[in-house]
């Protein structure tokens, strides 16, 4: 039992004498700095963070975003796995394979059920954080049930770091809006959320399925600014249902054609 421990901190032990040796040549390893200013300068004997250090943090920040995130049910909806030529996705398509190469302003897609919304949200993230982007990709509904259960005089810290995550991400991708259930406290926390990202015009994607009216009008206003997002994108998918079924499957009907 006792051999492990020592194993690991004996390797430990080993490795930082490594890292300490190879001190960042910025900040000799403090992880602070102080900038070269005369006596008088606002930042005069002022302490920065080093890049060092900020590196240190963001990697802590993406991980604990990958853990909100819970990506890993849609690890496979990458743009590979996305087939365009479904008639009524392309334009989506090319805007959100547009937005993962530069993430600027709001991208919002509306569209039904099983329209590819989720897939083309689920695709974006997958690229940013592939690209090194702190991304939070989340279901809005699942989003607020896990707020609320970090939520308590208990765990405030926790409650607020995962808060200012949420509200910080490099890109924050909300998926499903106007699907959670209305209590006043997830209501606020969300509008908390997105007022946020639109002050701050920070990249942020949102996906519905509901209609204009039926989303609070405070967020719904925000999604309109021309300023942040040029355009609402509108899957209409569901054009592909109602197509003949000679276009929906050509060779099947060309066959039946031939009998
Ligand atoms: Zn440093």
């Amino acid at each position: 039992m006792s051999a492990a421990p020592t194993a690991t901190s004996s390797a430990a032990a080993a490795t930082s004498p490594t890292s300490s040796s190879a001190l960042c040549p910025h900040c000799g390893g403090s992880g602070f700095y102080k900038k070269a200013v005369p006596f008088g300068h606002p930042d005069f004997a002022r302490l920065f963070p080093c890049t060092c250090k900020l590196a240190e943090q963001e990697q802590r920040e993406a991980a604990r975003l990958l853990e909100i995130s819970n990506l890993a049910a849609f690890l496979d909806k990458t743009f590979e796995t996305f087939n365009p030529n479904v008639p009524g996705v392309r334009r989506a398509y090319l805007r959100a394979l547009e937005y993962a190469r530069q993430p600027r302003g709001w991208l919002i897609l509306f569209g039904n059920y099983g329209c590819g919304k989720t897939h083309l949200a689920a695709a974006i993230a997958n690229q940013l954080i592939q690209n090194h982007y702190r991304v939070l990709f989340a279901v809005v509904p699942d989003l607020l049930d896990h707020l609320r259960s970090t939520f308590g005089p208990s765990s405030e810290i926790e409650y607020d770091q995962r808060f200012e995550d949420i509200r910080e991400a490099d890109v924050l991708i909300l998926d499903d809006l106007g699907t959670e259930n209305t209590t006043s406290w997830a209501r606020e926390k969300l509008f908390q959320i997105i007022n946020h990202r639109y002050n701050f015009a920070l990249p942020t994607v949102i996906t519905s399925n509901r209609k204009p009216e039926e989303i609070d009008p405070r967020i719904f206003s925000r999604m309109s600014d021309r300023a942040l997002c040029e355009e609402h994108i509108i899957i209409d998918a569901a054009d592909y249902r109602r197509l003949p079924i000679a276009q929906r499957y050509p060779i099947a009907s060309a066959q039946r054609r031939l009998k």
